[in-house]
């Protein structure tokens, strides 16, 4: 079992009862969110005894730090044209870089926001300018990477043009700390049709990576709810959804799936499992079984 494979898990009990149920499940990834994802958090911080129960949690675990990935707050509009909204979500970015880099972990990631005013070369520059500042403002290894979305309105990250552009902006002598994931369920939905076959799935993944000049830094494993370009944002378990499962065994023969967290962030069974209880959910021990199944 060559890939690092983990899921977005429940995180009732605090991130560290996330940690731990990653672990028994036996998952060597992870992904969690530092603060509640529907508000902006540019005012919060991250308590010491949060870190080190975090921290203990991933060594019982068995997960490694640079494996766990930050998802921010989805709210962070940091493409949009208006200028107060924009200072909010930029100073969001750096506060989730911030948290993020206290808790030691690989990356965090952040959908891009909307080109509210509808000038998408405008707004290319300004989600570079919140990457740029942020990573300014916090020295560290923690990386920021953008994740592509489904496309709905004016949603920006949704070709590999828009990921290279947003990435372009930032100055070189940061660009180590800055890169990009893909998440299947946003490809599919966005118009990228991964389910053709192998070689379309690797061909459509070799355009982000000669866009950007790097491969992908992770990538989010879902099965889609939408049909292929519905630019809609529905995630399901694998084999459930308009991908199927096949097109899952040809990403993880793909050796731009090697190296990297590939995290689950489909449907939990039970959402409102007891904070001391660390049992992993059932769907994920399912969707785990699954993608080892089709694992090389
Ligand atoms: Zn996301
Ligand atoms: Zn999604």
């Amino acid at each position: 079992m060559s890939r690092i494979i983990g899921a977005h898990t429940v995180d009732n009990g605090g991130i560290h009862m996330a940690a731990l149920r990653a672990g028994r499940a036996g998952m060597h990834a992870l992904q969690i969110f530092t603060a509640i994802p529907k508000y902006y958090g540019d005012k919060t911080s991250i308590r010491p005894e949060r870190v080190q129960r975090f921290r203990e949690a991933l060594r019982t675990a068995g997960i490694e730090p640079a494996n766990v990935l930050v998802h921010s707050a989805y709210v962070l509009n940091t493409a949009t044209a208006e200028e107060e909204k924009w200072g909010r979500a930029a100073a969001g970015l750096r506060k989730e870089l911030e948290r993020s880099t206290a808790l030691g972990v690989g990356a965090l990631c952040f959908h891009p926001g909307a080109a509210t005013d509808g000038d998408r070369a405008a707004a290319l520059v300004r989600v570079a300018l919140a990457i740029t500042r942020a990573l300014e403002a916090v020295p560290g290894e923690t990386k920021i990477l953008i994740e592509n979305t489904a496309g709905a309105g004016m949603t920006m990250g949704k070709t590999p043009e828009e990921v290279a552009g947003m990435l372009a902006g930032v100055p070189p002598a940061l660009r180590h700390r800055t890169g990009y994931g893909l998440d299947t369920c946003h490809l599919f939905s966005a118009g990228h049709d991964i389910t053709a076959s192998a070689a379309a799935l690797g061909g459509i993944l070799g355009e982000f990576e000669s866009a950007a000049g790097s491969p992908p830094a992770f990538f989010h494993l879902n099965d889609s709810e939408a049909g292929l370009g519905a630019n809609k944002d529905r995630h399901l378990l694998i084999g459930e959804g308009k991908i199927g499962a096949e097109p899952f065994r040809w990403l993880l023969e793909d050796r731009r799936s090697s190296g990297i967290p590939l995290i689950l962030e489909t449907p939990q069974q039970n959402y409102s499992v007891a904070d001391d209880d660390d049992t992993p959910d059932p769907y994920d021990v399912r969707m785990l079984a699954l993608l080892r199944s089709l694992s090389p």
